[in-house]
């Protein structure tokens, strides 16, 4: 068993009508910057994860998500130094607004088989295979 603290993020795959899937590259000054990640942050006390996701999906990138139009699909779980990362992704087809880089370097649209060509945090990466099967 492991002593660290675990950290819950929450995770979103937008997925345009094309089938393509939203991620967005981490700022300079952050941890595991300029790698791609799915869109997303850390649950706060008294949230859960799809609350959490509604308010990112806002500050990150400027769109509202209905809740019923987010669907939990897989976990995904890392040890990184300091902490045990678990992180739920959840899929999203529908949202509001204009996708927007509010606080990231760079957003990419990608067909899922060619998510690998973009370097990702080790908790994102392994979450590219369950969606190269689903789309
Ligand atoms: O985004 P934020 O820095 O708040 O996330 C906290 C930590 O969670 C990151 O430093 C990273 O280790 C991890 N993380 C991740 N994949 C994501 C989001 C966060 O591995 N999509």
């Amino acid at each position: 068993m492991s002593e660290k603290p675990m950290l819950l993020v929450a995770a979103a795959a937008l997925i345009d009508a094309d089938g393509r899937v939203l991620i967005c590259q981490r700022p300079e000054g952050k941890q595991l910057a300029g790698l791609w990640e799915f869109p997303g942050g850390k649950v706060e006390a008294g949230e859960t994860p799809e609350a959490c996701l509604i308010r990112e999906l806002d500050e990150e990138l400027g769109i509202t998500v209905a809740q019923a139009c987010l669907a939990p699909f897989v976990f995904a779980s890392h040890g990184y130094e300091g902490f045990h990362l678990l992180m739920p992704l959840y899929l999203c087809r529908r949202w509001e607004g204009q996708v927007t880089a509010k606080e990231h370097k760079a957003l990419a649209w990608v067909k899922p088989s060619r998510l690998g060509d973009y370097p990702m945090p080790p908790a994102d990466a392994p979450l590219v295979a369950w969606l190269r099967d689903l789309v």
